[in-house]
């Protein structure tokens, strides 16, 4: 077993994501190492014994633990202030995971309908195939989540800020209310970064991640976590993973750890980026909407300014001209590219209502703010003065 750094737990959350979790071989080196292995040997027999029964500390195999991805845990739990952390392949292994193991057939699930496409299909068509029932409600509304709670009701699942729409949920209320009935809440916290929105703070029993976006950062690997109390992460939901498997690679959970080192320095200034976007196209007179998480006239304003610390890196718009009008903004882009990714040091642009909600009938897209003229950008490092006049000779061009 290698050594661990264990820094004293009054440092700063900036220091915290430098050192915590670090394991030192025997090599001492500065930099955590990448341990690409599948197994571990064992001293002797007595040794894989007491591995098995859990009384000699260490690893045994790649799906039940390995020593980088457990760094990455560690440390994304001390940033976290949770318990327990525990990394999957994907941000949908952490959801599927999340959703899954700790209910069973004859249960019933609570969500949002403004929901990221993948987590709306598990809630409202994958668990149903398995009896576990679940209603979506207009998360805006507390009354609705009250209303929607069943005697069997034993999850509610939100994200906030939600995709693509940017509509914040008050993740106080709905905890309090989730508490109430006897369920556990999840919160899906991709959109507004573990920098600037703690969900367990307030309230919230699991958050997950799409580690994809922010944390990686860069555009590089698929990742997912989920954190939690020792009591949730360490029972159903860790023996869940053990045995279906989703782990994630240890390269990926390298590329992730040290990437937590930056995460404050990278969203910090692409949420700076995204607000001075954000102000400079509220300014403009073609956007006939611009909706951001940092400004005074957000639908939710109240309540950002209760639970989140900044806005978040995403900005919300509608150009006239519907779907032709999205279609010559997005060709006229030159610096920033057309992706559904996000959270990336490059800005990214997608017209939601053809391609990550193409599948939502006009109606449905409707409901959910998703307008044909809606634009969804990403903010990432780049110069800001060089993404506006971008957007500026695009803008143009609608
Ligand atoms: C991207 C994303 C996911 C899914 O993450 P993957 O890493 O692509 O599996 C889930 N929720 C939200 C809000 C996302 O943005």
């Amino acid at each position: 077993m290698p050594a661990s750094d264990t820094p004293a737990p009054n440092l700063r959350p900036e220091t915290r994501l430098v050192h915590d979790g670090t394991l030192r071989s025997q090599f001492g080196e500065t930099s955590e190492a990448l341990f690409l292995t599948q197994g571990h040997v064992y001293d002797n027999a007595a040794q894989a014994e007491g591995r098995f029964l859990n009384t000699d500390p260490g690893f045994q195999y790649g799906r039940l633990g390995n020593p980088t991805t457990a760094m990455l845990e560690s440390r994304m739990a001390s940033f976290e202030g949770a318990e327990a952390c525990r990394a999957t392949a994907t941000g949908m292994a952490a959801v599927t995971a999340a959703m899954m193991a700790p209910v069973s057939a004859g249960d019933h699930v609570v969500a949002a309908s403004a929901l990221f496409g993948s987590c709306r299909y598990i809630i409202e068509t994958h668990l149903p195939r398995y009896g576990v029932g679940s209603t979506l409600v207009d998360g805006t509304d507390i009354e609705a989540w009250r209303r929607a709670v069943r005697p069997n009701t034993k999850l509610f699942f939100l994200e906030s800020p939600a995709n693509p729409t940017l509509e914040v949920l008050d993740i106080a209320a709905i905890a309090a209310v989730a508490k109430e009935a006897g369920a556990k809440l999840v919160v899906d916290n991709v959109f507004a970064t573990p920098l600037f929105q703690r969900p367990l703070e307030l309230g919230a029993d699991i958050v997950v991640y799409s580690a994809t976006k922010h944390i990686d950062g860069q555009g590089r690997c698929l990742g997912g976590l989920i954190l939690g109390s020792k009591e949730l992460i360490e029972a159903d939901i860790q023996n869940y993973l053990r045995q279906t498997g989703p782990v994630l690679s240890p390269f990926n959970a390298w590329v992730m750890l040290k990437a937590l080192e930056t995460l404050p320095l990278r969203v910090g200034k692409q949420a700076e980026n995204a607000t001075k976007v954000a102000d400079w196209l509220a300014a403009q007179t073609k956007p006939t909407k611009v909706i951001f998480p940092g400004h005074k006239n957000h639908p939710q304003a109240e309540i950002i300014a209760r639970q989140m610390s900044g806005p978040s890196t995403m900005i919300a718009f509608e150009v006239p001209g519907g779907k032709e009008g999205a279609y010559r903004l997005l060709d006229a882009c030159k610096l920033i590219r057309i992706s559904n990714n996000l959270g990336d040091a490059k800005s990214l642009i997608v017209h939601p209502a053809t391609t990550t909600h193409q599948r939502f009938t006009p109606e449905v897209r409707a409901a959910m703010g998703v307008s044909d003229g809606l634009i969804r950008l990403s903010i990432g490092l780049e110069h800001h003065d060089d993404l506006i006049a971008d957007l500026e000779q695009a803008l143009a061009k609608v």
